[in-house]
């Protein structure tokens, strides 16, 4: 049932004095880096003495501007020469930004992404393909390492290329496959072009889907599509990468390992805490990382604390999914929007196909939200006035969530660019 009871199921309060100690060691090594060393507030606290989580709020937050600005080496904590690793993120929002580990960061990591992928229900006997760029994006070896640790056979496969991926899965029997959500229409795609179906044709019996925001809409319609449990997995560079927080068998939201990492939720305006069950920005801290410590790290992302206990047993609190970033929400005609309200209502559709994105343009002085929707292929070869239909009915839909009214384009399965990595979903060309 558990990679490790004695972790996992750690009463709140043991949980908190390992949270205490922990923080405290990090807090020790984090002023060895210049960032850090600057930073008053900390030597404060250690002489002081943390008596309670709570008390990190006396700490400044870091933030992506502060990775940037003190690149390369002003978050290293430790000396070079132990360090054997650096990644660095993949850059979806700005200039990339860098993450150094030393051989116990590495297996801190490794046990914590073996760790969520036994709470997700794989096993040693499992062959998993991780589809997925190896390089400086976490994504690749940092399941490699978490797949190994478990004992699974490995296929790191990496990304693209899906014949071959079909031909891998259908060879080795692979029964698990990692994969950004994005990718798997494609990779479905594909399958059907091949007149092949993953449901009878593969031993799939469990993705792992993450990196990029999603909905539960989209989670069911890839479930649907392979036949299998397609399970959450949610990480960030700053924070090691894949491995932060993942969802157990029970898929009611993601456990986030608490033994080594603190979790806050904040009003992103006033950056006071909210309360358990209400939507804020997630801030972070590592517990357990000595090469560069990371401490209330302002992720930009969008959740909340799920309230009460997991049926599992696992005592670390649940996130709920992630709506989206605070950057990623635009504003158009007075309405803010996030794209994953669009998603939500176009995944529910079955004429829809995999892929979408919001265009904001402006036409004749007027700032417009155009959003380009790929409809199924019988569909879009069709009857139309059914396609007529359904463009008004999506306008109407979308319109009620958003209370913009949208220009629906719809397009053939296929047509919308594909990003290299990670979905690109709005498009902003207004003029400013
Ligand atoms: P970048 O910030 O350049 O994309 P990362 O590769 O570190 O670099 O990506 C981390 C980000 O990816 C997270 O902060 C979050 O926005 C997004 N992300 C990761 N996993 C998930 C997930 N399961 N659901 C939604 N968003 C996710
Ligand atoms: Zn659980």
């Amino acid at each position: 049932m558990y990679w490790e009871q004695s972790l996992e199921t750690l009463d709140r309060s043991s949980l908190e004095k390992l949270q205490i100690e922990r923080l405290t060691n990090s807090l020790q090594l984090a002023v060895r880096s210049s960032h850090y060393g600057r930073c008053p507030a900390i030597g404060r606290l250690l002489d002081s003495g943390i008596k309670s989580i709570e008390q990190i709020r006396d700490l400044p937050f870091t933030t992506k501007d502060d990775l940037r600005r003190d690149f390369p080496w002003g978050f290293l904590a430790a000396d070079k020469k132990d360090v054997v690793r650096l990644h660095s993120s993949s850059g979806t929002t700005g200039n990339p930004t860098v993450v150094y580990h030393n051989r116990h960061d590495l297996d801190s990591w490794a046990n914590l992404m073996a760790r969520s992928l036994y709470a997700a229900g794989v096993r040693e006997t499992d062959v998993f393909q991780n589809i997925c760029g190896y390089g400086l994006f976490t994504g690749g070896l940092g399941f490699q390492y978490g797949i190994e640790k478990l004992g699974c056979l490995s296929i790191p496969a990496g990304a693209g290329n899906s014949p071959r991926q079909i031909k891998l899965m259908r060879d080795f029997g692979t029964t698990v496959a990692h994969a950004i959500p994005s990718y798997l229409g494609r990779l479905f795609d594909v399958f059907k072009e091949e007149d092949l179906d993953p449901r009878e044709d593969t031993r799939l019996h469990t993705l792992v889907i993450g990196a990029e925001p999603h909905t539960e809409e989209h989670r069911r319609r890839i479930e649907e599509m392979f036949g299998v449990r397609a399970f959450n997995s949610f990480g960030l560079s700053e924070m090691n990468g894949p491995g932060v927080a993942f969802e157990c068998i029970e898929q009611n939201g993601l456990h986030v390992w608490e033994d080594a990492f603190v979790v806050e939720i904040i009003d992103p305006d006033t950056l006071e805490p909210v309360p358990d069950g209400e939507i804020g920005e997630l801030v972070m801290t590592t517990l357990d990382r000595q090469a560069m410590p990371v401490i209330r790290f302002r992720t930009r992302d969008l959740t909340r604390i799920l309230p009460g206990p997991c049926p599992c047993g696992r005592t670390h609190r649940r996130l709920d999914r992630i709506s989206g970033r605070s950057d990623d929400m635009f504003i158009i005609k007075g309405c803010n929007v996030f794209p994953m309200q669009v998603e939500g209502i176009l995944m529910k559709l079955p004429e829809v196909g995999d892929d979408y994105r919001i265009i904001l343009q402006t036409i004749e002085d007027q700032d417009e939200m155009i959003v380009e929707v790929e409809v199924k292929k019988d569909w879009f070869r069709g009857d139309l006035t059914l396609l007529d239909r359904l463009q008004k009915h999506i306008t109407h839909l979308i319109r009620d969530e958003v209370l913009v009214r949208p220009l629906i384009r719809l397009v053939e399965p296929g047509s919308i660019p594909k990003a290299e990595g990670k979905a690109v979903r709005v498009l902003d060309q207004r003029r400013k």
